[in-house]
């Protein structure tokens, strides 16, 4: 990336952090707004996101969802659609100078949540909600879809307006995107989710490095042989060797990961067996797998599978192993991260900009990394139950400050590179 001198500016104010912004007086000095906020379709975007949100999807079913956003994306006039997949949408800006590529990326899929917000425009869908936000994703990106598509003279490049599917849902929809080869010129992307917790509108830039967990699982099946229980030596215990592995498991972060790397293996479930004086023929265990790192990823899932292999066949049991590979760890690009700090404290000012914790939770936002460096954002949405609750209710006064973030954000890369 170009260090242009306002990314000079934000790596200065990065480094000395928020209070250091706040004192330096940045915040009321950059109250005077660009000429394209006026044209922000505030109403229409509410209105946007209360349809989206009575007609709430499940993850790989979004054909309403993407049609409705297709037809907006339409109505712009200068924005190419194209569908990916069955239910995916991106619209595509061609600004009226040459440049860079940048994607922003909308997930669209609701949850299998009942709603219990009691709003006017709850999901007319039983049983289905847009429990995460989703809904506000998408409405907040046909906003700065709408936004830039009113300054395609002022647009230096290109920009990819990703409307995805299935994020909820693992394998998810990020990679089935990725896969068609759509976004292969991509060379940013970001992407923001919304949440509770602090003031509306507060914009969160998530740290540079893992941003978020990898999710992996594994599912173990011991075979051993069944037994009277007075009469061990008749029969392989299927219950002794998964404690022992069990056990053995709880070395790998302790003995084999680098200290202070973030790292945790659960087993989760452990069942076997009906009496007390009965040695089963099998055991059934499970667990979950967090890490910040491919590298340390991938130990582990060797490290589980030798440890397994090594306990089973010193035992006498055979076993099958399902070992589940989840989203991986988002990469925050630290270069994307100062550009999108300077961007958002550009527009909204120091005081409406937080460096926001790592995500304890997984996102396959995550997979557009395999193509090009990317960065992950959150907005405030005040007060209230976290996202997957059946209340969970975003204030709409805070959408208009993702959508000056994105336009913004937008607008810097590419006047960036
Ligand atoms: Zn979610
Ligand atoms: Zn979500």
């Amino acid at each position: 990336m170009k260090i242009t001198k306002a990314v000079l500016t934000a790596l200065l104010l990065g480094t000395a952090g928020v209070v250091v912004c706040m004192a330096s007086g940045t915040s009321g000095e950059s109250k005077k707004e660009p000429g394209w906020v006026k044209n922000i379709p505030a109403e229409k975007i509410i209105e946007w996101r209360r349809h989206i949100h009575q007609n709430p999807e499940l993850s790989y079913e979004e054909m309403f969802t993407s049609e409705y956003v297709s037809s907006i994306l339409e109505s712009f006039g200068n924005i190419e659609v194209t569908w990916p997949t069955p239910t995916s949408v991106i619209g595509i800006l061609r600004g009226d100078k040459p440049g860079s590529t940048v994607a922003f990326r909308a997930d669209m899929d609701a949850l299998p949540v009942p709603e219990e917000t009691g709003l006017p425009f709850s999901s007319q869908t039983e049983g289905v909600s847009h429990a995460c936000g989703h809904d506000v994703h998408t409405a907040m990106l046909l906003g700065t879809a709408a936004t830039l598509s009113s300054i395609k003279d002022q647009v230096k490049g290109t920009v990819y307006f990703i409307f995805q599917h299935a994020e909820e849902q693992s394998p998810g929809g990020a990679r089935d995107i990725i896969e068609t080869g759509v976004l292969n010129d991509v060379d940013a992307f970001f992407g923001l989710h919304i949440g509770p917790g602090r003031l509306p509108g507060l914009i969160g830039i998530l740290p540079a490095g893992p941003a978020s967990t990898a999710s992996d699982g594994f599912y173990l099946t011991i075979q051993g042989k069944g037994s009277h229980g007075s009469m061990p030596q008749m029969g392989v215990d299927p219950i002794v060797t998964g404690a022992e592995i069990v056990t053995a498991l709880q070395t790998i972060v302790s003995r084999n990961v680098t200290p202070g790397e973030m790292a945790v293996i659960t087993v989760g479930k452990f069942q076997s067996g009906n009496a007390p004086n009965v040695i089963p023929d099998r055991a059934l265990l499970a667990g979950t797998v967090r890490t910040v790192s491919e590298t340390t990823r991938k130990l582990i899932e060797g490290r589980i599978r030798t440890v397994i292999d090594n306990i089973a066949n010193a035992n006498g049991a055979t076993y099958s192993l399902e070992y589940a590979s989840g989203y991986p760890a988002m990469e925050n690009d630290p270069g994307l991260c100062i550009l999108a700090k300077a961007s958002a404290i550009k527009i909204l000012g120091s005081d409406m900009v937080f460096d926001a914790p790592r995500m304890t939770a997984s996102e396959d936002f995550a997979r557009y990394k395999e193509i090009a460096p990317e960065c992950y954002l959150s907005l405030s949405t005040g007060p209230g139950v976290a996202n997957h609750h059946p209340a969970f209710n975003p204030d709409e006064s805070s959408f208009i400050n993702g959508v000056k973030a994105e336009v913004q954000i937008i607008l810097d890369y590419l006047n960036s590179r």
